[in-house]
């Protein structure tokens, strides 16, 4: 039996995979089981966001392996000390949690902005507004947090206390904000939802309304931080000073890490007993981290920037393609064919595309050679006119 099959007898069948079986990679190209080499625009989904077996960062990882895997968060660790302030020092946060995963980090932050206004306030304070198209995770907490109506079936109850505003509607939210309202929580740009950003005077309101009435300001950077947008996080170039920052999938450049990075109002919020996870932050994932965060330099953000806005102009008057949004390395395409259908034929094709709804998106490496993007930005287009 070959691998796609034993997976299908043997692996729960949450997945609608693609028929590729990745064996290894350096940079930007993946190699699948017979050799075949492909170049990747998807980096899992915005992980590997130095590419596949970046040698500084395997290096970095390495050494961390060989010293000590893990340690109870019982004690400290170096790389997770080191790393916690390196996020703080450049964002002006003021203290983190790590967690594995995107929704764990998103776990921490609806935890935290409710303990913070029962605290303050005590009980009944505890609604927190998301928008309809977020993703917010898929744990219980989380999967209520997302404002996805077609999400919310199977497994109900679900959790109480979130409410769901369209997106870029400001009289609209500013309605849902009544007295038992604790946070807001948005993505920048909206990933899964469809590489839809918001707009930047929509989202200054309600920094402001969440400023006056004491809302905490959650902006879920699991998919748009970490260099992906062009800045370290994508808030900092809406020129938000937010209480809650989360992140995850690029954080550690492949490794599972993800981290609630929490404002001056919250910075104590949690309190020992009150939160914790046996493997967040461990040192292996902290020293990839660490080495990731340290390389997102202005000089690469620059060149996601560059890099977006070539493939936003080659894509944007293309045959077949409607529209381009998104921002840096983070782009969706709105196709005349359907989108899963050129993903499916780019595989073929030799690239590796992915989509979020009905567009095609792209994630790919923040270092990505531009000779290997231009040779996969024309593979897309030819099967994108087609
Ligand atoms: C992927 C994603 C999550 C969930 O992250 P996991 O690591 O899969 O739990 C949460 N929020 C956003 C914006 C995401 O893109």
């Amino acid at each position: 039996m070959d691998i796609i099959e034993i997976d299908k007898a043997f692996v729960a069948n949450t997945y609608a995979r693609s028929p590729l079986v990745a064996t290894s990679g350096s940079g930007a190209v993946i190699r699948d089981e017979n050799g075949k080499e492909l170049i990747d625009l998807g980096s899992g989904i915005g992980v590997n966001c130095f590419g596949a077996c970046d040698d500084e960062w395997v290096n970095a990882v390495e050494t961390q392996l060989h010293k000590l895997q893990h340690i109870s968060n019982l004690y400290y660790t170096e790389p997770q000390t080191e790393l916690a302030k390196l996020l703080c020092e450049k964002t002006d946060m003021k203290k983190v949690f790590f967690g594995n995963s995107g929704a764990e980090a998103n776990e921490c932050a609806i935890k935290c902005a409710r303990k913070y206004s029962s605290d303050k306030y005590g009980a009944g304070r505890s609604t927190i507004i998301t928008l309809d198209n977020s993703f917010h995770g898929r744990t219980l907490a989380t999967l209520s947090a997302t404002g996805q109506d077609s999400l919310h079936v199977h497994f109900a109850p679900f959790l109480e206390g979130f409410k769901y505003a369209p997106a870029n509607d400001f009289a609209a939210l500013e309605t849902l904000c009544d007295g038992a309202v604790c946070a807001v929580m948005l993505e920048i740009v909206q990933g899964e939802g469809g590489v839809i950003p918001l707009d930047k005077d929509y989202v200054e309101k309600i920094a402001k309304l969440c400023t006056d009435k004491d809302i905490l300001l959650i902006i879920d950077e699991v998919q748009t931080g970490n260099g992906r947008t062009g800045t370290l996080y994508a808030y900092m170039q809406f020129g938000l000073t937010p209480d809650i920052v989360t992140t995850a999938k690029g954080l550690a450049g492949g490794l599972p890490l993800g981290c609630a990075m929490l404002g001056d109002k919250v910075k104590d919020t949690m309190t020992a007993g009150t939160h914790g996870s046996t493997f967040g932050g461990n040192p292996i994932c902290a020293a990839g981290a660490l080495n990731i965060l340290s390389r997102l330099d202005e000089t690469l953000m620059a060149e996601v920037i560059k890099k977006g806005e070539y493939i936003k102009a080659e894509l944007s008057c293309a045959k077949g393609v409607k529209s381009v949004t998104g921002l840096g390395l983070m782009l969706g395409i709105e196709t005349e064919r359907d989108a899963k259908i050129i993903a499916a034929e780019c595989l073929e094709m030799g690239i590796i595309v992915l989509t979020a709804k009905t567009k095609v998106r792209l994630l790919p490496p923040l270092n990505i050679k531009q000779e290997e993007l231009e040779k996969a930005i024309q593979i897309l287009k030819g099967v994108i006119a087609q």
